[in-house]
């Protein structure tokens, strides 16, 4: 074993076993270069002694007492008058650990983060605080990125719908390439810009990166990925059969029924930074409400006919306990509208609003007292929330149904479908119908049969899913005319999202491209993001992404899936 990386330069003057091993060493040149002109002197002004910490021996923690010369420079037009004999094999000026240390901690923060770093090197007699294995983190050279060629764009939050980072992969080397801190088209598209060599970018079908790539990549082709275009499909098709939910039970049932109030379905949008995002948000938003508007209804049927809480629950596919809680309830349980999500001006609320209401209206002059005051939000942020101060609340949804009528013919034993679930139909929907067993098949007939919409939803499905399959974009245009003649207002706006996105979705649905490792990347980006707590910084964060990628490319293209 080498007690100390390199002996030609170093003598060891005498080692001590305690439980700490103390090695005496000092240089073996009776000579030093000075650090600033590089002459080598041998004039010695004062010695003294420097502990440096090394890698633990047989457990116990290893110092290392280096004698340290101080030298006078002889070379008469040098700065440095003193200095003392530098050890560069060993350590480096001023560190407290030897280089070898430092490495193994390094190595150690990147795979575990500080926290867990400083906790494991406790035990095994490795010193540093998470402090400084971050600082060692951040440190550490990383990968430069060569010129890629092909890339793809995922957007990854820092915090559950509020702050979105950018993943950027490499999908030919399947390495990480970056991370962004935001998903912006300035962040993104400067990325672009320093980044000239590549040819393809394969993206989801947010506006943002579309805009990005356009500005900062106009000579790229653009690829809508196909993961994200079957998930936009499966996602319409979700909201459409929630929607039907009620109509496809009681078509089965042989009762007339009216079609849900149309006014109910009027998509009430709230004020969002991606309009086409948000209005699909909110028509899934309501549909689900009617799907659970009808398990209610059923509940009350099932209840009539003195069915236990836990056999409504069966039949209809919720739990026995949600079913006590509706009943307890009294009427259908609307959801609560989710709260607005926090932002960086919620600390200066009171101060806004008051200035608002002393009549002030000149957003840069707030801007500029915020911005004194510490807030760290964007001013566009600030303008928003002075738009909402602007425009009186709108009036919640408050559509609170009157209790269903009691039906006195009712029904005996399970009806076919009574425990329908949107999420579970769709996958019917989307899958291969090879895929499908028994079950599923006559299921799914039986939706077909009784719902015109799902007829036709599900012939639009097959006809995307197999172009996705079989990279059949040449199909595209005759699939948006259908689509868009289609009576089914989920599929039309779905096309109408296609077409606004076509030349992408068309080389999506044609090139080989895909990004399906990217979510691979995503989760182990999270996975990280998670085990370093509060401290996960961008450069951090970025450093710990880039690095394992770097030493283990296998592992990376593993982990990716
Ligand atoms: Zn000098």
């Amino acid at each position: 074993m080498t007690i100390i990386p390199d002996l030609s330069e170093l003598v060891i003057e005498q080692v001590s076993m305690t439980n700490v091993v103390t090695i005496m060493v000092r240089a073996a040149s009776p000579t030093a270069p000075c650090p600033c002109c590089g002459t080598i002197c041998k004039r010695i002004q004062s010695r003294y002694t420097r502990t440096v910490r090394d890698l633990p021996a047989s457990g116990r923690p290893v110092h290392l007492m280096l004698h340290v010369r101080r030298f006078f420079c002889q070379e008469s037009t040098c700065v440095r008058k003193i200095f003392a004999e530098r050890f560069p094999s060993l350590t480096l000026p001023r560190v407290k650990f030897t280089l070898r240390l430092q490495d193994a901690l390094t190595e150690m923060g990147f795979e575990l983060g500080g926290e867990a770093s400083a906790r494991l090197g406790k035990k095994l007699s490795y010193p540093g605080s998470p402090d400084t294995i971050l600082r060692l983190v951040k440190g550490a050279e990383l990968p430069v990125a060569s010129s890629p060629r092909v890339v793809g764009l995922d957007d990854w939050s820092w915090k559950r719908r509020l702050r979105y980072g950018t993943l950027i992969c490499d999908l030919e080397s399947r390495n990480p390439l970056d991370v962004l801190p935001d998903r912006s088209v300035e962040t993104v598209s400067a990325w672009f810009q320093k980044h000239p060599s590549v040819e393809v970018v394969s993206r989801d079908r947010s506006s943002e990166y579309a805009a990005a790539i356009k500005k900062g990549a106009p000579q790229a082709i653009e690829v809508a990925d196909r993961w994200h275009l079957g998930k936009n499909l499966a996602e319409s098709i979700e909201t459409l059969l929630a929607r039907c939910r009620s109509e496809i039970r009681h078509t089965l049932q042989g009762q007339s029924r009216p079609v849900q109030e149309q006014a109910e379905m009027e998509p009430m949008l709230e004020e969002e930074k991606h309009p086409a995002r948000s209005r699909r948000e909110e028509q899934a938003r309501l549909a689900r409400r009617a799907q659970k508007l009808d398990q209610y209804e059923q509940v009350l049927e099932l209840r009539d006919q003195e069915l236990t809480t836990t056999d409504i629950g069966s039949r209809i596919g919720v739990s026995g306990r949600t079913v006590q809680r509706w009943l307890a309830h009294g009427s259908f349980p609307e959801a609560r509208r989710r709260r607005r999500r926090p932002s960086l001006i919620d600390p200066y609320e009171r101060y806004v609003l008051q200035w608002w209401h002393e009549g002030n209206r000149n957003g840069l002059q707030l801007y500029r007292e915020l911005i004194a005051q510490g807030y760290k939000g964007s001013s566009k942020a600030m303008y928003r929330y002075l738009v909402r101060l602007r425009t009186p609340q709108r009036p919640s949804l408050g559509v609170t149904p009157s209790k269903p009528q009691m039906q006195k013919n009712v029904l005996t034993s399970p009806a076919p479908l009574e425990n329908f679930s949107a999420q579970r139909a769709t996958w019917l929907f989307v899958c291969q119908p090879d895929e499908l067993d028994r079950t599923q098949q006559n299921e799914l007939a039986l939706i077909r049969q009784v719902s015109p919409s799902a007829e036709t939803a599900y012939r639009l499905a097959q006809g995307f899913m197999q172009m996705i399959r079989e990279h059949t974009g040449e199909q595209l245009d005759t699939w948006l005319s259908s689509a868009e003649a289609s009576q089914v207002p989920e599929l039309k706006s779905f096309a109408k999202g296609v077409q606004q996105d076509k030349a992408a979705v068309f080389a999506g649905l044609t090139l080989p491209w895909s990004q399906g490792l990217l979510e691979g990347h995503v989760n182990r980006l999270k996975l990280l993001k998670r085990s370093m707590y509060g401290r996960a910084k961008l450069p951090l964060l970025r450093a710990r992404v880039l690095h394992v990628a770097e030493k283990e490319p296998a592992r990376a293209a593993i982990l990716a899936g």
